[in-house]
């Protein structure tokens, strides 16, 4: 499912973000960047130890900031790392830092001359944000950079599983 966004695309599609072609994927991340599980693990295994070497030289990054890398070994020429918040219950600032992390994600790509980004669902797995209202969020931050930035010309929302892809379609119908 797609929807054009002013001169761009949004796009939802299931799957792995280690397979995706878009010049950069991200990652969702943890503090240290030195890997973990979800994502983040399966990012570290497809794209070999040049990322994770790349990360340590960088030496971490703050929640809802975003720090990038090469692709390794992964389609993707570049993966964009960004730390989302863990979800406690919404009231401390999980909306506004999980919205920064899709805005300084799309900043280091506009820096980048990037065209093509793909994301997966951030802070929806071990960070416990409940999918339904990370789906709006997610879209309607990417949406709002887009409308500024028609240099990027795709972002693609890469979800999960069948349950991830629902929440993200409802979410991009209600926008
Ligand atoms: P976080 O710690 O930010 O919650 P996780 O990696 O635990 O990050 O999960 C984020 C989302 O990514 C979850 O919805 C999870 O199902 C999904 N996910 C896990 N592996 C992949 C993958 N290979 N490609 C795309 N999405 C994935």
């Amino acid at each position: 499912m797609e929807i054009k966004v002013g001169q761009s695309v949004m796009e939802l599609v299931e799957g792995d973000i280690t397979r995706q072609d878009t010049e950069a994927i991200v990652n969702a991340a943890n503090t240290s960047l030195l890997g973990g599980g979800g994502v983040d693990g399966a990012i570290h295994r497809a794209g070999g130890p040049k990322i994770l070497e790349e990360c340590r030289q960088i030496g971490g990054c703050p929640t809802g900031e975003a720090r990038i890398t090469t692709g390794g070994n992964l389609p993707a020429r570049y993966v964009i790392h960004t730390v989302g918040p863990v979800y406690r219950d919404g009231l401390h600032r999980e909306p506004e830092l999980l919205a920064s992390c899709y805005r300084e994600s799309l900043k280091l790509a506009t820096a980048k001359g990037l065209k093509s980004v793909a994301f997966p669902s951030i802070s929806t797995g071990a960070y416990g944000y409940p999918l339904a209202e990370a789906a709006i969020i997610a879209l309607r931050t990417v949406k709002t950079y887009l409308l500024e930035h028609p240099e990027i010309e795709r972002v693609r929302f890469v979800l999960f599983g069948q349950a991830a892809y629902a929440a993200y379609a409802a979410a991009l119908k209600e926008l």
